[in-house]
């Protein structure tokens, strides 16, 4: 179901849909307020999103669980879709907003790691006999280090704003048209994190107790002469 993608079709063949759909979609900001750095979003407060009174009701103690644990699933769909180019973010106040942020892959730079300890490494091995000791634990041979079969990349996200200027005279057609395709590719997403949500609201919300081991420090007079 479609809540925050549109519905209407956008010429593509046109410049003026293209841009008007870039103009007209709601934006919010990427970092604070104060930063002027605004992008495509969409809000997600739960009165947005188009629940019945009693979704609304039971939603309000679905949110007090973890729910990005589950929806992180969604957002790294779209991350796959893009390439890595472009993420999903919640921003404001009680993130009531969902912000599409551009981001790229960047490499770890580790280039092997532990089987025994799973330390990684920056240095890869199985160059000579023997140059995978494992320099935490000290493992080697066949217990020792090993490359990755795919180095280890990290999301690197910008909170630079997207098109904040929406001054999209100077664009190509292809430009224009990529954009929307990007921007209509993170609607679709949002709707996604929207049914996902609305598929938790069937489970049930149980209340549970955990200990949590703390450290603290107290003072101890001391007895040392
Ligand atoms: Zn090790």
């Amino acid at each position: 179901m479609s809540h925050f993608y549109s519905q209407k079709k956008i010429d593509r063949r046109s410049k003026s849909s293209m841009v008007q759909f870039l103009n007209d979609h709601f934006r919010y900001d990427t970092m604070n307020s104060w930063n002027r750095s605004t992008s495509y979003a969409h809000c997600i407060k739960l009165h947005n999103l188009g629940l019945t009174s009693e979704q609304l009701d039971k939603a309000y103690d679905v949110i007090r669980t973890d729910i990005w644990d589950e929806l992180d699933v969604q957002i790294q769909d779209f991350v796959t879709q893009m390439h890595g180019a472009y993420t999903i973010g919640t921003n404001g106040r009680s993130s009531g907003y969902l912000v599409l942020y551009s981001s790229e892959w960047k490499s770890t730079g580790y280039k092997s790691y532990c089987r025994t300890c799973y330390q990684r490494n920056y240095q890869a091995c199985g160059n000579t006999d023997g140059d995978n000791t494992c320099g935490a634990c000290r493992a080697t041979g066949d217990q020792g280090r090993v490359n990755y079969a795919t180095p280890p990349r990290q999301l690197s996200v910008s909170s630079a704003g997207i098109d904040d200027e929406l001054d999209f005279e100077d664009w190509s057609m292809e430009q224009l048209k990529a954009r929307v395709n990007v921007v209509e590719a993170f609607d679709s997403a949002c709707d996604d994190i929207r049914q996902a949500f609305i598929d938790m609201l069937e489970m049930s919300v149980v209340e549970e107790t955990i200990m949590v081991p703390q450290k603290r420090y107290v003072l101890q007079a001391s007895h040392a002469q």
